[in-house]
Protein backbone atom coordinates (compact mmCIF):
# COMPACT_ATOMS: atom_id res chain seq x y z
CA UNK A 1 0.00 0.00 0.00
CA UNK A 2 0.93 3.37 -0.94
CA UNK A 3 2.77 5.10 1.80
CA UNK A 4 3.44 8.40 0.80
CA UNK A 5 1.88 11.71 1.09
CA UNK A 6 3.04 14.74 -1.05
CA UNK A 7 3.94 17.20 1.76
CA UNK A 8 6.05 14.57 3.28
CA UNK A 9 8.36 14.85 0.52
CA UNK A 10 11.33 17.10 0.10
CA UNK A 11 12.90 18.12 -2.68
CA UNK A 12 16.91 19.46 -2.14
CA UNK A 13 19.77 20.21 -4.80
CA UNK A 14 23.52 20.42 -4.31
CA UNK A 15 25.42 21.84 -6.43
CA UNK A 16 29.15 21.42 -7.90
CA UNK A 17 30.97 23.43 -5.22
CA UNK A 18 28.86 21.71 -2.41
CA UNK A 19 30.20 17.86 -3.43
CA UNK A 20 33.62 19.37 -4.48
CA UNK A 21 35.24 16.90 -2.19
CA UNK A 22 34.91 13.50 -0.32
CA UNK A 23 34.58 15.74 2.90
CA UNK A 24 32.09 18.06 1.41
CA UNK A 25 30.11 14.75 0.43
CA UNK A 26 29.91 13.80 4.33
CA UNK A 27 28.68 17.44 4.70
CA UNK A 28 26.12 17.36 2.40
CA UNK A 29 25.38 14.01 3.57
CA UNK A 30 24.56 15.11 7.41
CA UNK A 31 22.02 17.85 5.90
CA UNK A 32 20.38 15.37 3.96
CA UNK A 33 20.18 12.85 6.77
CA UNK A 34 18.67 15.52 8.89
CA UNK A 35 15.88 16.47 6.85
CA UNK A 36 15.11 12.81 5.91
CA UNK A 37 14.44 12.35 9.69
CA UNK A 38 11.48 14.22 9.02
CA UNK A 39 10.50 13.39 5.84
CA UNK A 40 10.89 11.60 2.13
CA UNK A 41 14.06 13.13 0.08
CA UNK A 42 14.79 13.20 -3.34
CA UNK A 43 18.49 15.01 -3.48
CA UNK A 44 19.61 16.37 -7.02
CA UNK A 45 23.52 16.46 -6.98
CA UNK A 46 25.86 17.58 -9.19
CA UNK A 47 28.89 16.72 -11.03
CA UNK A 48 31.85 17.44 -8.16
CA UNK A 49 33.69 20.62 -8.33
CA UNK A 50 34.91 21.54 -11.87
CA UNK A 51 34.82 18.11 -13.13
CA UNK A 52 32.07 18.63 -16.22
CA UNK A 53 34.55 20.98 -17.28
CA UNK A 54 37.47 18.76 -16.57
CA UNK A 55 35.42 16.21 -18.74
CA UNK A 56 34.78 18.82 -21.78
CA UNK A 57 38.80 19.43 -21.87
CA UNK A 58 39.12 16.02 -22.36
CA UNK A 59 37.25 15.44 -25.04
CA UNK A 60 38.90 18.56 -26.74
CA UNK A 61 42.42 16.94 -26.73
CA UNK A 62 40.44 14.06 -28.42
CA UNK A 63 38.76 15.51 -30.98
CA UNK A 64 38.19 19.03 -32.35
CA UNK A 65 34.97 18.95 -33.16
CA UNK A 66 33.29 15.83 -30.73
CA UNK A 67 29.74 14.35 -31.75
CA UNK A 68 26.90 15.85 -29.42
CA UNK A 69 25.39 12.72 -28.42
CA UNK A 70 28.52 11.46 -27.42
CA UNK A 71 29.77 14.28 -25.53
CA UNK A 72 26.55 13.71 -23.92
CA UNK A 73 27.35 9.85 -22.90
CA UNK A 74 30.42 11.60 -21.49
CA UNK A 75 29.24 14.55 -19.58
CA UNK A 76 26.44 12.50 -17.49
CA UNK A 77 29.03 10.09 -15.80
CA UNK A 78 30.13 13.10 -13.87
CA UNK A 79 26.78 13.31 -12.16
CA UNK A 80 26.83 9.78 -12.11
CA UNK A 81 29.99 9.86 -9.93
CA UNK A 82 28.41 12.01 -7.24
CA UNK A 83 24.91 10.12 -6.88
CA UNK A 84 27.26 7.06 -6.04
CA UNK A 85 29.05 8.39 -3.61
CA UNK A 86 26.39 10.49 -1.94
CA UNK A 87 24.31 7.48 -1.53
CA UNK A 88 27.30 5.86 -0.21
CA UNK A 89 28.14 8.29 2.68
CA UNK A 90 24.45 8.21 3.28
CA UNK A 91 24.14 4.53 4.27
CA UNK A 92 27.13 4.93 6.15
CA UNK A 93 24.60 7.40 8.19
CA UNK A 94 22.40 5.08 8.62
CA UNK A 95 19.84 6.45 5.88
CA UNK A 96 18.04 4.04 3.53
CA UNK A 97 18.60 5.47 -0.17
CA UNK A 98 19.64 4.34 -3.44
CA UNK A 99 20.96 6.76 -6.24
CA UNK A 100 19.56 7.08 -9.49
CA UNK A 101 21.00 8.54 -12.96
CA UNK A 102 18.41 9.99 -15.28
CA UNK A 103 17.63 7.20 -17.32
CA UNK A 104 16.77 4.86 -14.52
CA UNK A 105 14.35 7.05 -12.63
CA UNK A 106 12.61 7.97 -16.23
CA UNK A 107 13.50 11.94 -16.83
CA UNK A 108 12.49 11.84 -20.51
CA UNK A 109 13.57 14.45 -22.60
CA UNK A 110 13.45 15.42 -26.43
CA UNK A 111 16.90 14.52 -28.45
CA UNK A 112 18.67 18.13 -28.55
CA UNK A 113 22.24 16.97 -27.40
CA UNK A 114 23.70 19.29 -25.30
CA UNK A 115 20.51 21.00 -24.54
CA UNK A 116 17.58 19.06 -24.32
CA UNK A 117 14.43 20.36 -22.49
CA UNK A 118 12.36 17.47 -20.45
CA UNK A 119 9.48 16.24 -21.58
CA UNK A 120 8.43 13.93 -19.06
CA UNK A 121 8.98 12.45 -15.62
CA UNK A 122 7.82 9.05 -14.65
CA UNK A 123 6.14 9.99 -11.24
CA UNK A 124 4.95 6.01 -10.34
CA UNK A 125 8.58 5.36 -10.72
CA UNK A 126 9.44 8.20 -7.98
CA UNK A 127 7.05 7.24 -5.82
CA UNK A 128 7.75 3.19 -5.88
CA UNK A 129 11.37 4.68 -5.26
CA UNK A 130 10.30 6.72 -2.24
CA UNK A 131 8.06 4.07 -1.07
CA UNK A 132 11.10 1.97 -0.17
CA UNK A 133 13.54 4.36 0.50
CA UNK A 134 13.69 7.26 2.85
CA UNK A 135 15.73 9.19 0.10
CA UNK A 136 16.60 8.88 -3.43
CA UNK A 137 19.61 10.34 -5.38
CA UNK A 138 18.97 11.77 -8.69
CA UNK A 139 21.97 12.90 -10.74
CA UNK A 140 20.82 16.09 -12.45
CA UNK A 141 21.75 17.58 -15.67
CA UNK A 142 20.82 14.77 -17.52
CA UNK A 143 17.51 12.62 -19.02
CA UNK A 144 16.93 10.36 -21.68
CA UNK A 145 15.34 10.31 -24.89
CA UNK A 146 12.45 7.23 -25.95
CA UNK A 147 14.73 5.47 -27.57
CA UNK A 148 17.23 5.19 -24.63
CA UNK A 149 19.84 7.84 -25.61
CA UNK A 150 21.53 10.04 -22.81
CA UNK A 151 21.05 13.67 -22.85
CA UNK A 152 22.19 16.74 -21.27
CA UNK A 153 20.34 19.56 -19.89
CA UNK A 154 22.78 22.44 -20.67
CA UNK A 155 25.38 24.01 -18.78
CA UNK A 156 24.25 24.60 -14.71
CA UNK A 157 21.16 22.35 -16.03
CA UNK A 158 20.98 20.29 -12.60
CA UNK A 159 18.91 23.07 -11.13
CA UNK A 160 15.78 22.29 -13.72
CA UNK A 161 16.20 18.69 -13.08
CA UNK A 162 15.40 19.67 -9.34
CA UNK A 163 12.67 21.96 -9.75
CA UNK A 164 11.49 19.23 -12.81
CA UNK A 165 11.12 16.67 -9.88
CA UNK A 166 9.30 18.94 -7.33
CA UNK A 167 6.78 19.78 -10.22
CA UNK A 168 6.31 15.87 -11.02
CA UNK A 169 5.65 15.34 -7.35
CA UNK A 170 3.76 18.01 -6.68
CA UNK A 171 6.13 19.63 -3.97
CA UNK A 172 5.23 23.53 -2.75
CA UNK A 173 9.19 24.13 -2.40
CA UNK A 174 12.13 23.35 -4.24
CA UNK A 175 15.43 23.82 -2.06
CA UNK A 176 18.59 24.68 -4.24
CA UNK A 177 21.60 24.74 -1.66
CA UNK A 178 24.65 26.19 -3.45
CA UNK A 179 27.50 28.23 -2.22
CA UNK A 180 26.25 31.49 -1.46
CA UNK A 181 23.67 32.41 1.39
CA UNK A 182 21.09 33.70 -1.27
CA UNK A 183 20.46 35.47 -4.43
CA UNK A 184 22.09 39.45 -4.13
CA UNK A 185 21.91 42.70 -5.97
CA UNK A 186 25.43 41.68 -7.75
CA UNK A 187 27.76 38.50 -7.32
CA UNK A 188 28.53 38.80 -3.49
CA UNK A 189 31.96 37.26 -5.05
CA UNK A 190 32.65 39.97 -6.85
CA UNK A 191 30.84 42.88 -4.69
CA UNK A 192 31.32 42.97 -1.29
CA UNK A 193 28.24 45.67 -0.84
CA UNK A 194 25.98 43.59 -2.71
CA UNK A 195 22.64 42.97 -0.78
CA UNK A 196 20.57 39.53 -0.34
CA UNK A 197 17.05 39.17 -1.02
CA UNK A 198 15.04 37.56 1.33
CA UNK A 199 12.41 37.12 -1.50
CA UNK A 200 12.54 37.81 -5.11
CA UNK A 201 10.12 38.08 -8.13
CA UNK A 202 10.24 34.77 -10.94
CA UNK A 203 10.02 37.83 -13.28
CA UNK A 204 13.45 39.87 -12.29
CA UNK A 205 14.61 36.82 -11.11
CA UNK A 206 14.46 34.85 -14.64
CA UNK A 207 15.70 38.27 -15.72
CA UNK A 208 19.12 38.12 -13.76
CA UNK A 209 19.70 34.91 -14.46
CA UNK A 210 19.45 35.03 -18.55
CA UNK A 211 21.56 38.10 -18.18
CA UNK A 212 24.60 35.62 -16.38
CA UNK A 213 23.71 35.01 -12.57
CA UNK A 214 24.78 32.31 -12.69
CA UNK A 215 23.27 31.47 -9.21
CA UNK A 216 20.15 29.61 -10.77
CA UNK A 217 19.79 28.46 -14.24
CA UNK A 218 16.81 29.98 -16.12
CA UNK A 219 14.75 27.43 -17.03
CA UNK A 220 14.58 26.81 -13.06
CA UNK A 221 12.97 29.67 -12.59
CA UNK A 222 10.47 29.37 -15.57
CA UNK A 223 9.67 25.88 -14.75
CA UNK A 224 8.68 27.02 -10.79
CA UNK A 225 6.71 30.04 -12.14
CA UNK A 226 4.91 27.62 -14.40
CA UNK A 227 4.09 25.25 -11.75
CA UNK A 228 3.44 27.98 -9.09
CA UNK A 229 6.27 25.96 -7.04
CA UNK A 230 8.44 28.03 -5.01
CA UNK A 231 12.24 28.24 -5.46
CA UNK A 232 14.44 28.73 -1.71
CA UNK A 233 18.12 29.30 -2.69
CA UNK A 234 20.78 28.59 0.08
CA UNK A 235 23.83 27.75 1.63
CA UNK A 236 25.19 24.27 1.80
CA UNK A 237 27.99 25.96 4.36
CA UNK A 238 24.98 27.92 6.30
CA UNK A 239 22.11 25.95 5.99
CA UNK A 240 20.66 27.51 9.34
CA UNK A 241 20.15 30.47 6.76
CA UNK A 242 16.74 30.45 5.09
CA UNK A 243 18.38 32.08 1.69
CA UNK A 244 16.20 33.69 -0.99
CA UNK A 245 12.69 32.24 -1.62
CA UNK A 246 12.28 33.08 -5.41
CA UNK A 247 8.35 33.43 -5.83
CA UNK A 248 5.21 34.99 -7.25
CA UNK A 249 6.62 38.10 -5.27
CA UNK A 250 5.85 41.66 -6.72
CA UNK A 251 8.37 44.08 -6.49
CA UNK A 252 8.08 48.24 -5.88
CA UNK A 253 11.74 48.70 -6.65
CA UNK A 254 13.33 49.87 -10.22
CA UNK A 255 16.39 47.40 -10.54
CA UNK A 256 16.58 43.85 -9.54
CA UNK A 257 20.47 43.59 -9.64
CA UNK A 258 23.25 44.36 -11.84
CA UNK A 259 25.08 41.24 -13.72
CA UNK A 260 28.00 40.44 -15.83
CA UNK A 261 28.13 37.72 -18.48
CA UNK A 262 31.46 36.91 -21.21
CA UNK A 263 31.48 36.21 -24.90
CA UNK A 264 30.50 38.93 -26.65
CA UNK A 265 32.21 40.38 -29.27
CA UNK A 266 31.89 43.72 -31.45
CA UNK A 267 32.35 44.77 -35.33
CA UNK A 268 33.04 48.84 -36.77
CA UNK A 269 32.27 48.74 -40.36
CA UNK A 270 31.58 51.54 -42.63
CA UNK A 271 29.98 50.60 -46.00
CA UNK A 272 31.09 51.29 -49.15
CA UNK A 273 27.42 52.28 -50.72
CA UNK A 274 24.21 53.61 -49.43
CA UNK A 275 22.91 49.48 -49.26
CA UNK A 276 20.61 49.15 -46.14
CA UNK A 277 19.89 45.43 -46.51
CA UNK A 278 22.87 44.48 -44.76
CA UNK A 279 21.55 43.04 -41.87
CA UNK A 280 19.97 40.33 -43.23
CA UNK A 281 23.07 38.97 -44.70
CA UNK A 282 25.28 39.33 -41.73
CA UNK A 283 21.95 37.37 -39.34
CA UNK A 284 22.37 34.68 -42.07
CA UNK A 285 26.40 34.51 -41.59
CA UNK A 286 26.10 34.11 -37.90
CA UNK A 287 25.05 30.34 -37.75
CA UNK A 288 25.38 29.50 -33.73
CA UNK A 289 26.26 33.06 -32.67
CA UNK A 290 24.13 35.84 -31.48
CA UNK A 291 23.45 38.52 -33.43
CA UNK A 292 22.57 41.31 -31.11
CA UNK A 293 21.97 44.48 -33.16
CA UNK A 294 23.98 47.46 -34.21
CA UNK A 295 24.66 51.13 -33.24
CA UNK A 296 25.01 53.58 -36.06
CA UNK A 297 28.08 56.14 -36.14
CA UNK A 298 28.61 59.23 -37.55
CA UNK A 299 28.35 59.16 -40.98
CA UNK A 300 32.18 59.71 -42.77
CA UNK A 301 32.62 62.55 -45.03
CA UNK A 302 31.80 60.53 -47.91
CA UNK A 303 28.37 60.16 -46.22
CA UNK A 304 28.32 56.20 -46.31
CA UNK A 305 26.97 54.28 -43.44
CA UNK A 306 29.11 53.72 -40.52
CA UNK A 307 28.29 51.00 -38.57
CA UNK A 308 28.71 49.04 -34.81
CA UNK A 309 27.31 45.49 -35.12
CA UNK A 310 27.51 43.19 -31.76
CA UNK A 311 27.61 39.36 -31.47
CA UNK A 312 26.92 37.32 -28.04
CA UNK A 313 28.19 33.69 -27.73
CA UNK A 314 31.68 33.98 -29.26
CA UNK A 315 34.97 33.25 -28.56
CA UNK A 316 38.55 33.76 -30.01
CA UNK A 317 37.71 31.77 -32.95
CA UNK A 318 34.45 31.70 -34.26
CA UNK A 319 34.64 35.50 -33.94
CA UNK A 320 37.85 36.44 -36.24
CA UNK A 321 36.23 33.79 -38.79
CA UNK A 322 32.48 35.62 -38.44
CA UNK A 323 34.07 38.94 -39.07
CA UNK A 324 36.04 37.97 -42.20
CA UNK A 325 33.52 35.96 -43.45
CA UNK A 326 31.12 39.56 -43.13
CA UNK A 327 34.01 41.52 -44.63
CA UNK A 328 34.07 39.23 -47.50
CA UNK A 329 30.31 38.97 -47.85
CA UNK A 330 29.15 43.11 -47.77
CA UNK A 331 30.10 45.63 -49.82
CA UNK A 332 33.07 47.47 -47.14
CA UNK A 333 35.01 50.22 -47.08
CA UNK A 334 36.69 49.15 -43.67
CA UNK A 335 36.11 46.49 -40.87
CA UNK A 336 37.35 45.95 -37.89
CA UNK A 337 36.72 43.47 -35.06
CA UNK A 338 37.05 43.59 -31.39
CA UNK A 339 38.72 41.83 -28.86
CA UNK A 340 36.04 38.93 -26.67
CA UNK A 341 34.27 41.53 -24.43
CA UNK A 342 32.36 41.36 -21.17
CA UNK A 343 28.75 42.46 -21.13
CA UNK A 344 27.80 44.17 -17.86
CA UNK A 345 23.66 44.61 -17.43
CA UNK A 346 21.39 46.53 -14.70
CA UNK A 347 18.44 44.60 -14.81
CA UNK A 348 15.03 46.49 -14.02
CA UNK A 349 12.15 45.27 -12.05
CA UNK A 350 9.11 44.01 -14.12
CA UNK A 351 6.97 47.45 -15.25
CA UNK A 352 9.89 49.50 -14.68
CA UNK A 353 10.82 49.95 -18.34
CA UNK A 354 10.42 53.91 -17.62
CA UNK A 355 13.66 54.34 -15.82
CA UNK A 356 15.59 52.73 -19.37
CA UNK A 357 16.46 56.51 -20.27
CA UNK A 358 18.06 57.51 -16.79
CA UNK A 359 19.44 54.84 -16.42
CA UNK A 360 21.87 54.97 -19.93
CA UNK A 361 23.11 58.27 -19.04
CA UNK A 362 23.87 57.19 -15.42
CA UNK A 363 25.83 54.10 -16.80
CA UNK A 364 27.68 56.34 -19.94
CA UNK A 365 28.69 58.80 -16.73
CA UNK A 366 29.56 56.51 -14.43
CA UNK A 367 31.68 54.14 -17.02
CA UNK A 368 33.09 57.27 -18.95
CA UNK A 369 34.25 58.87 -15.28
CA UNK A 370 36.22 55.93 -14.74
CA UNK A 371 37.63 55.99 -18.35
CA UNK A 372 35.60 52.68 -19.02
CA UNK A 373 34.97 52.39 -22.85
CA UNK A 374 31.28 51.73 -24.02
CA UNK A 375 32.01 49.31 -27.05
CA UNK A 376 28.15 48.99 -27.46
CA UNK A 377 25.12 49.88 -25.90
CA UNK A 378 22.06 47.39 -25.51
CA UNK A 379 18.77 48.27 -24.40
CA UNK A 380 15.51 46.27 -23.82
CA UNK A 381 12.26 46.79 -21.89
CA UNK A 382 13.79 44.74 -18.78
CA UNK A 383 17.33 46.14 -18.98
CA UNK A 384 20.46 48.39 -19.88
CA UNK A 385 23.61 46.34 -21.27
CA UNK A 386 27.18 47.54 -22.10
CA UNK A 387 29.76 45.74 -24.11
CA UNK A 388 33.32 46.36 -22.33
CA UNK A 389 36.91 45.07 -21.98
CA UNK A 390 36.82 42.15 -20.01
CA UNK A 391 40.02 43.53 -18.01
CA UNK A 392 37.36 46.26 -16.80
CA UNK A 393 34.42 44.20 -15.80
CA UNK A 394 34.80 43.77 -12.16
CA UNK A 395 35.39 47.33 -11.78
CA UNK A 396 32.47 48.67 -14.08
CA UNK A 397 30.24 46.36 -11.69
CA UNK A 398 31.50 47.81 -8.37
CA UNK A 399 31.33 51.35 -10.02
CA UNK A 400 27.69 51.08 -11.41
CA UNK A 401 26.49 49.24 -7.90
CA UNK A 402 27.66 51.55 -5.55
CA UNK A 403 26.48 54.66 -8.20
CA UNK A 404 23.35 53.14 -8.71
CA UNK A 405 23.05 52.05 -4.55
CA UNK A 406 20.14 54.69 -4.33
CA UNK A 407 18.14 51.87 -6.41
CA UNK A 408 20.02 48.42 -5.96
CA UNK A 409 20.54 48.31 -2.06
CA UNK A 410 17.41 50.10 -1.30
CA UNK A 411 15.31 47.70 -3.90
CA UNK A 412 16.76 44.85 -1.39
CA UNK A 413 16.27 46.56 1.80
CA UNK A 414 12.31 47.02 0.81
CA UNK A 415 11.81 43.15 0.00
CA UNK A 416 13.59 42.26 3.15
CA UNK A 417 11.48 44.45 5.06
CA UNK A 418 7.99 43.37 3.57
CA UNK A 419 8.96 39.86 3.49
P1 LIG B 1 26.35 25.58 -8.02
O1 LIG B 1 27.65 24.86 -8.30
O2 LIG B 1 25.88 25.42 -6.63
O3 LIG B 1 25.30 25.31 -9.05
P2 LIG B 1 26.99 28.09 -9.28
O4 LIG B 1 28.47 28.32 -9.37
O5 LIG B 1 26.28 27.65 -10.51
O6 LIG B 1 26.72 27.12 -8.08
O7 LIG B 1 26.26 29.43 -8.76
C1 LIG B 1 26.68 30.03 -7.56
C2 LIG B 1 27.52 31.25 -7.86
O8 LIG B 1 26.73 32.21 -8.56
C3 LIG B 1 28.00 31.99 -6.64
O9 LIG B 1 29.20 31.43 -6.13
C4 LIG B 1 28.17 33.42 -7.14
O10 LIG B 1 29.53 33.72 -7.38
C5 LIG B 1 27.44 33.42 -8.47
N1 LIG B 1 26.49 34.55 -8.62
C6 LIG B 1 26.41 35.36 -9.72
N2 LIG B 1 25.49 36.29 -9.57
C7 LIG B 1 24.92 36.12 -8.35
C8 LIG B 1 23.88 36.78 -7.62
N3 LIG B 1 23.23 37.84 -8.12
N4 LIG B 1 23.56 36.32 -6.39
C9 LIG B 1 24.22 35.26 -5.86
N5 LIG B 1 25.22 34.59 -6.50
C10 LIG B 1 25.57 34.99 -7.73
N1 LIG C 1 27.56 19.56 -13.91
C1 LIG C 1 26.82 20.37 -14.84
C2 LIG C 1 27.60 21.64 -15.16
O1 LIG C 1 28.69 21.84 -14.64
C3 LIG C 1 25.42 20.66 -14.39
C4 LIG C 1 25.28 21.50 -13.14
O2 LIG C 1 26.25 21.66 -12.39
O3 LIG C 1 24.17 22.00 -12.89
O4 LIG C 1 27.13 22.42 -15.95
MG1 LIG D 1 24.73 26.20 -10.89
Amino acid sequence: MRVIRQNEISVLKFGGTSVKTPSRMKNVAEIVAKCASGSKVIVVVSAMGHHTDELVNLAAECSNNPIQREMDVLLATGEQQSIALLSIVLNDLGVKTRSFTGAQLGIITESNFGNAEILQINRKRIESALDEYQVIVVAGFQGVTTDGDITTLGRGGSDTSAVALAAAIGAQTCDIFTDVDGIYTADPNKVASATMYEQIGYTECLELALNGAQVIHPRAVRLAQNNGLAIRVRNTFNPENLGTLINGYQSQSEIAGITTSSGFGTVDLTLETQQSNWEPVVRELCGHVQYIGSNSKERTGDNLPSLTLAFGGVSENTFSELATTIARALPIRNLNWSEILDRVTVVYSPDCSSVGPYMKERMRSILSDANIEIKFVQATKTSMSCLIASNNTERALNLLHEGLHEFAIETARQKVSIA
